[in-house]
């Protein structure tokens, strides 16, 4: 398999040549040169398969520069019940990614698809801990390291630290705004003690980290110097290990590979959905992919008018579902790619628009028509909604949700069809945001037992100024 840049002007790379790469040097992201069809023959041959072996099934067809022997150990390793059971027994954990029927509504069987029983308990775990595993291998087979830095406002960072925690060659800067995060979350990034994984509080908000981390990132002598690499949202490696649980998704709901499912995915940079994208274009027989906005709603508002009109920072709003707090979705690219018959010029003209006029309006174009063909669809849900759905949820369902999940509920009910069962993918534990759901409920959202008392655990954390010469010294203090 070979990869090509959305916006046409790179040369065509293997899995392991973008695998620690992030954009491609034209600015555009990396996508297969084709999509591998899955016939309904092999569809049928996988439904006995475990987690593991389905990863293993799915990641071959797109990692052909990986032996087998090599990746079959790198998903055995990855996809374990003991990963992804947050800690209590769980029945179901060796499905790694079980669904929780909530009933019958309106004809259609609707359902949650739960990702979020990995060690950070949002389904952010499910890509990470792969690529945690990939990295070490790829840079254990060229003897080099890397040092990853990054700047988090809560769930990449805890995602990315306890995927690469204790991994050969690589260490892990990041970087959060000081007093700014849930107690629950700082517990679990600062109370990790591994010494290849370094928390810098830094004094102010997550733009600040985030202008640090760019600041470093621009210095191409200190950058390759000590080796700095991220590990954000648009890693390929990151979308297609998140196309398994489409898989096992359908799988696990259908008993014939005739029928349809549909998805309904809470979206922010559209990384979840583009997932769902791609197995629909290998032949997954998906019906329909919603896309679930909360109040930031650039992607909704695409979907339906074909106008991509990007927020600025000031005109993203803090929500109680924070983790789709985006204004600007960067995996969506990857779709525009797909959808204008992967012409990379236009592609490149599209996005340099995004940049000096803010989007672009395909409302009146030919083009805007086949957005359906794409299966795709989408709502919003407001704070009022989301507060309605978990009490509606909890009440009905004896379930109790998160913030991101009610978005998704909420607005799948809009796209019920019937006998097209319904999944909603479930992308993080209610205990996460905790302050909602008991500003819903009244009470606050079970606790799993591995999690109990962590804000008392000692924290291993250097609280610095957001001064680029001193993060650098850190850095190099650190790397020897
Ligand atoms: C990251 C995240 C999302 C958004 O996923 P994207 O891939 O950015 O669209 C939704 N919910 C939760 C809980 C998340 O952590």
């Amino acid at each position: 398999m070979k990869y090509i840049s959305t916006r046409g002007g790179s040369e065509e790379l293997s899995f392991l040549e973008i695998l620690l790469a992030g954009l491609a040097p034209d600015g555009g992201l990396y996508m297969p040169k084709h999509y591998p069809q899955i016939s309904k023959e092999t569809l049928d041959e996988w439904r006995s398969l475990s987690y593991a072996d389905l990863a293993f099934e799915v990641l071959r067809l797109f990692s052909d520069d990986i032996p087998l022997d090599d990746l079959k150990a790198i998903t055995q390793k990855t996809y374990t019940a003991q990963v992804y059971c947050n800690g209590r027994e769980y029945d179901d954990a060796n499905h790694i990614t079980p669904i929780h029927w909530l009933g019958n509504e309106s004809g259609t069987e609707i359902g949650l698809l739960s990702l979020s029983n990995g060690p950070t308990l949002a389904f952010k775990d499910m890509a990470m801990q792969l690529l945690g595993n990939l990295f070490e291998y790829a840079l254990a087979k060229e003897h080099r390291e890397l040092n990853i830095l990054g700047a988090t406002s809560g769930d990449t960072g805890s995602a990315a630290e306890y995927a690469m925690r204790g991994k050969k060659g690589i260490r892990v800067f990041m970087l959060s705004p000081a007093g700014k995060m849930s107690q629950f979350q700082c517990a679990q990034m600062y109370s990790l003690q591994d010494p290849n994984i370094f928390n810098i509080a830094i004094e102010g908000v997550f733009d600040d980290a985030q202008d640090m981390v760019k600041a470093v990132s621009n210095d191409l002598a200190f950058k390759s110097t000590y080796k700095i690499g991220t590990v954000n949202s648009i890693n390929w490696a990151r979308v297609v290990a998140q196309v398994v649980y489409y898989f096992a998704g359908y799988l696990r709901a259908t008993k014939s590979s005739d029928e349809k499912v549909s998805f309904c995915v809470p979206s922010g940079n559209f990384g979840n959905v583009c997932a769902g994208h791609i197995a629909r274009m290998m032949g997954l027989p998906i019906q329909k992919l919603v896309v679930a906005t909360n109040e930031n709603d650039v992607l909704d508002e695409f979907f339906k008018t074909g106008h991509y009109r990007a927020r600025k920072s000031a005109e993203t709003f803090h929500t109680s579902s924070p983790s789709m707090d985006i204004s600007k979705a960067s995996n969506f690219e990857r779709f525009v790619f797909d959808w204008l018959d992967r012409d990379g010029a236009l592609v490149k003209d599209l996005f340099a628009q995004v940049e000096t006029q803010g989007g672009f309006d395909y409302s009146a174009h030919p083009a805007k028509k086949r957005i359906e063909q794409f299966g795709f669809v989408s709502g919003r849900s407001t704070h009022a909604n989301r507060l309605h759905t978990i009490q509606q949820v909890a009440r009905v369902y004896s379930i109790v949700i998160d913030t991101h999940t009610a978005d998704g509920v909420k607005v799948a009910r809009e796209y019920l069809e019937p006998k097209v069962k319904m999944l909603v993918l479930e992308t993080a534990l209610p205990v996460k945001f905790s302050e909602t759901i008991e500003e819903a409920l009244g009470y606050l959202p079970e606790r799993p037992d591995a999690f109990i008392g962590i804000e008392k655990l000692p924290q291993r954390v250097f609280n610095m100024k957001p001064e680029v010469a001193a993060i650098k010294e850190f850095i190099v203090g650190h790397t020897s």
